[in-house]
Formats: C-alpha cells, structure tokens, sequence
C-alpha cells in the first residue's frame, strides 16, 4: 500500500517571481547586501506596512536585537515581553544586557494581558515589546495607553504577523517600531532574513548605521560606534520582494485553509478548542492553533507523536520562557496562564498550499486520536 504523502505544518509558497529575481541576482553578480532588490523590498514593504522606513536584517533575531539597541536597552534596563513566545523575543533583551520581564497571556489569544501590564512597571522598564503571536496583533491600545502614561517605547515583534490589522492599521505601524522574521516557515520568507519598520525618522537611520557595522552612511569607513554587521543580501531581498508580490494571495488561501478547519473541527466536539479571533482586525493566522479539551486520555505531546505516525505534522505550542533554563529564574507566580497553553495547545498545519483533502486527514487523524 503506498502511504500518502506527508502533511508539513509549514511550507513556503514560491510560486512568484523568486526565480527570475534571483537569477537576475547571479547574472548581475550583485549578490551581496548592496544591489537594487534591498531597496526596492524595504520600499514595499515599508508602503505595505503604511510606515515611512523599513529596514532589511539578516533575521528577525537580529531585528529585534538592532530596535532594541537603537532605542538605547542596555543593562539594568527591563523590558516587558511575554512568556508565551518564541525564545527570540526574551533573547534580543538579554543580548543587550537588560532583563525581560515576563508578563502572562490571556488564555484564548494567546496575547499579551494587558490588564496586568501595569503591575510589572518599575522605575527601570524601558519598553513593551507585545508579541503578535501566531498572527493576531495583540489589543494594542491599553498597551500603548500605558507606554504613553509611562513614557515608554512600544517594539512589536511582528515575526509571526505580516499582513495583520489592529483597527484599520497594519501590523508594523502600531508601535514606535516593530519587527518582522522571515525565517522559511513564516507568512513570507527570505530562506532567514528579518525587517524593521518604524515612522521615526531619526530612530531608523541609527538602525541603518547600526546595521552596518557603525560605518557613517555619509562617510565611508569611518565608524562613530559599535555596530553590527546584520544586513540582508540582495539575493534574500529579491525573493522576499517576490513573496511580497503575491502576499495577498497567500493571505487569501490561508484564510481557506482557516475556513475548512473552523468548519469541519466542530464536528469533533469539545475535544478541540478553536482559536478565538478578536473583532479587532485580520488574524492572517500563522499557525492555526488549537487547545485540548479537557477530560481526554491523551496528553498533547501523545497527540503529536500519533499525528506523526499518521503522517501530519503538527507542534507544540511555545513552552513559557519561565519554564525553560535560561529564563527560570524570571517565573513570577502570576504566569498561569501560559502555562496551560504551553501545555494544552497544539499548532496545526497551516500553510497556502494544503488542499481541502489534506485539512480533511488531518481531521479524521485528529478523529482517532483524540480519545
Ligand atoms: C520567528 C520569530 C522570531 C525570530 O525570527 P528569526 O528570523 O527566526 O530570527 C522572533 N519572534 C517571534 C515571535 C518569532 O516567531
């Protein structure tokens, strides 16, 4: 009997103009981080995000890293970041020196409360850093209430939510800057790159001299400060101007996918939790994520090993930062949430390229499974 083929729970669609943007990459030899694709991809995205800068990065690591650094982070700064995220997120502030502080979620976004923002402020909290997670924006006008009240900057990690909306605005244009990944499994993908978007005039060409080593972009090798080198090639910005061509198309048949499963996962009860999409703006849904209803068997890991051996990838959600080594020392006794969706919830295949066949398997295999 031949098995049918694997389910990934990402996959990149190239299906635009990446080839041909790249050939012209190799046939140019413009290869490097100069060449005409990385300013013609920070210019739409820029104008995709509505933002006057956007500004191209190795990754969103990095990204992240330069916004933070930018906005001056150093050590014995604290910056409140979610425990519920990718370890990312509370790395760039550990790269600068400063500490994360970590703050709960609510249950059903997965997004930071901002009820207990407040609470965590101290006379050294530099910034906010909401998290988008798994592609919804965050309720970012509490957020940005308290930042304004305590005169805070606001960085969004934006890596799982190009294309997101909060209100009329886009992801990216909420904060005093946010931050995008485009890591191989993201909305788009460079193969690894990242972006910063801000409005700030100043702040962006800081980021710009940061990037590049410190050299002063009027005065060539002449450096006034430590820098990094985090630029982007022009080969990565070609393919992510390709991808970002045919974004809304992607978006589209993503928000497909989101149909067949919110209408065909009711037929399994309440052994599954649907994801709760607030009626702020567009979840352009990164990952479809679910939680288990309570009183089954199983455990969720159980679920993920018998989703395998039926050929469906699928994945945990994020374990809390305070759960993991490197962060223990930061777990508060208000993280309870987090906690139970680090525990409970389950990342579904979710990608432009899965066919209403391949969303019915992965309901009959969460059918068997889930007892
Ligand atoms: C992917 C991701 C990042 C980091 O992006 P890379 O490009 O992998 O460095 C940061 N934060 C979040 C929430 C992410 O999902």
């Amino acid at each position: 009997m031949t098995r049918p083929p694997r389910i990934s729970v990402a996959a990149p669609s190239l299906d635009g103009n990446e080839r041909d943007y790249v050939l012209e990459c190799l046939d140019s030899t413009w290869i490097s981080s100069v060449g005409r694709f990385i300013t013609d991809f920070e210019k739409a995205f820029a104008d995709y995000c509505g933002v006057k800068h956007a500004i191209a990065c190795n990754n969103g690591t990095t990204a992240l890293h330069l916004a933070l650094v930018a906005l001056g982070v150093g050590p014995g700064d604290e910056v409140i970041v979610p425990s519920l995220t990718y370890i990312a997120s509370a790395n760039a502030v550990t790269y600068c020196g400063a500490t994360p502080v970590l703050i709960d979620n609510d249950p059903r976004t997965f997004n930071l409360d901002p009820a207990k923002l407040e609470a965590l402020i101290t006379p050294r909290t530099k910034a906010i850093m909401p998290v988008h997670l798994y592609g919804q924006v965050c309720d970012m006008d509490p957020i940005l209430d308290v930042a304004r009240k305590h005169g805070l900057k606001v960085v969004e990690d934006a890596a799982e939510a190009v294309g997101a909306t909060y209100k009329g605005k886009m992801s990216g244009a909420l904060g005093t800057c946010a931050t995008f990944s485009f890591f191989g499994n993201k909305i788009i993908t460079t193969g690894e790159g990242g972006m910063i978007t801000t409005d700030d005039d100043e702040l962006a060409a800081q980021m710009r001299l940061l990037r590049g080593q410190g050299m002063d972009l009027n005065r060539r090798y002449w450096f006034p400060v430590v820098g990094f080198n985090y630029r982007m090639t022009n080969i990565q910005a070609a393919i992510g101007l390709a991808q970002l061509e045919r974004v809304d198309e992607h978006l589209a048949a993503r928000q497909q996918v989101v149909a067949w499963y919110d209408e065909k996962l009711s037929r399994l009860g309440n052994r599954v939790i649907k994801p709760h999409v607030e009626d702020t703006g567009r979840h352009v849904f990164w990952m479809y994520t679910v939680r288990l209803g309570e009183g089954l068997a199983i455990s969720r890991d159980q679920v993920i090993k018998d989703l395998d051996g039926l050929g469906i990838e699928s994945r945990p959600v994020f374990y809390p930062m305070h759960v993991m080594p490197p962060y223990a020392h930061l777990a508060t006794g208000d993280l309870a949430n987090a906690e139970v969706c680090g525990a409970d919830g389950l990342n579904l295949p979710t990608h432009a390229g899965l066919s209403e066949a391949d969303i019915d398997r992965v309901i009959a295999a969460l059918d068997q499974v889930l007892v």
